[in-house]
């Protein structure tokens, strides 16, 4: 954590030297596809400064389940920046779009699997790890067939459909003897990294409240976006989705669990996108030490991802907070505005780098499977305030 603080860099433009821009130029280069313009790659840094990158055999070799707009504009391209980790498969039921991947990649053709013949990858002894990142509705089965072919696993958010599924997918990896990691990728991202220290740290005072609204609106054009609007296959609205980042940052900044639920919830009548799954959720927490919090879950307002954290003595606000890149951390406090500018780095390449990491030293990763279960539990406690009107105890 303090390692971090340390590397904190007077100028945010400081990033932008050019090594680094060149670096990250070459990166986005050969990624071809990414939307997401190459100044926001310029920014980030390598994943870890520190450790040297094993050498590629030694490096645990990843599958990717799903090659949708997440996996091929984000997580694909970042195994370039992993020290841990390299790609060697690519399950897809699309085979023309998994070549064309696997050509820019460098994943061996062998090495493409269909959902249909996907539980033969038992036999790739180059497969360590297998990332799903399916539609929601999809995770359990995938990660259950992977821990069933012996496989560690890393599963998107929210990990699974309802707690019944979770808990499958804990106790398949347990029988198997895998882990089974969940992609909170902010919980590796070194903005979201200092907030926690600084909240942890009493460096804000006690904390009194944290208010965190997390929201877009959802796209029917965006074929991503179409699977989202379908109960079954998403699980849940905004708050599966995106309020989900603001759930799990009440409990990361204070370390604590809810003990406290009630909320409400409002879809605009008519509006085809909320006929199966919710457009707002407003829910509020109580925390064990006394902390209260108001986060907003929207799938109908303007992109927003933020945090503040309100302490007795400074205010932290992230915002962006969860975003894939230039985050903007401030403290404010009586005698003025500290904004603190901390190098930014690929946090997809770390939480990937995470696991592998975990694997090899045989620990157990900082996200584990009873971490994306707690955040459905109490995502459905969240519903249930909301549907009933009253206060939950958890
Ligand atoms: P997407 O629709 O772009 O990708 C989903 C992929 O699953 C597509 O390639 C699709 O072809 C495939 N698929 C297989 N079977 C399917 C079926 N029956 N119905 C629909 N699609 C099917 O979606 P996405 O935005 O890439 O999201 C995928 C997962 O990643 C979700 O769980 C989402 O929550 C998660 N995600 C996480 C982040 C993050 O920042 N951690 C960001 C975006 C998405």
């Amino acid at each position: 954590m303090f390692d971090i603080l340390k590397s904190e860099l007077t100028r945010r433009t400081l990033l932008y030297k050019a090594g680094f821009g060149f670096m990250a130029l070459g990166v986005a280069g050969a990624v071809g596809t990414i939307l997401r313009p190459m100044r926001t790659l310029a920014q980030a840094g390598p994943a870890s400064t520190k450790e040297p990158p094993l050498p590629p055999d030694k490096k645990l070799g990843w599958a990717i389940v799903g090659l949708g707009k997440f996996a091929t504009q984000q997580i694909i391209p970042s195994f370039g920046e992993c020290k841990r980790s390299k790609l060697v498969a690519l399950v897809s039921g699309d085979r023309a779009k998994a070549e064309q991947y696997a050509q820019q990649y460098g994943v061996n053709p062998k090495n493409i699997y269909n959902y249909q013949n996907f539980d033969s990858i038992r036999n790739n002894p180059e497969v360590d790890v297998i990332y799903i990142i399916l539609p929601n509705g999809l995770h359990a089965e995938y990660s259950i067939r992977a821990a069933q072919a012996g496989k560690h696993i890393m599963c998107e958010k929210p990990m699974a459909i309802n707690v019944e599924e979770c808990q499958a997918m804990i106790n398949a990896a347990k029988k198997s003897d895998r882990k089974l990691m969940i992609a909170y990728r902010a919980q590796y991202e070194p903005y979201n990294l200092a907030a926690i220290e600084l909240a942890q740290s009493g460096k804000l005072g006690k904390l009194k409240a944290i208010v965190s609204d997390h929201g877009r609106n959802l796209d029917p054009k965006d074929p991503a976006d179409r699977w989202r609007a379908n109960k079954k296959l998403a699980g849940g609205g905004s708050l599966y989705d995106i309020g989900i980042y603001a759930l799990n940052a009440t409990r990361y900044i204070t370390g604590e669990e809810p003990q406290e639920i009630s909320a409400m919830m409002y879809s605009t009548p008519g509006d085809p996108r909320f006929g199966e799954v919710e457009e707002n959720v407003n829910f509020m927490l109580r925390f064990p030490s006394g902390v209260l919090a108001n986060c907003t879950s929207s799938y109908g307002y303007a992109d927003t991802k933020r945090i503040q954290v309100f302490g007795a003595d400074a205010t932290l606000e992230l915002d962006p907070a969860t975003d894939y890149y230039q985050h903007r951390l401030t403290i404010k406090r009586k005698d003025g505005n500290e904004e603190r500018n901390i190098e930014e780095k690929n946090q997809f390449a770390l939480e990937i780098d995470h696991l592998s990491e975990s694997i090899i030293q045989n620990k157990q990763p900082k996200t584990p499977g009873e971490e994306g279960l707690q955040d459905v539990r109490l995502m459905q406690l969240i519903y249930e305030a909301a549907r009933t009107g009253k206060t939950i105890k958890v």
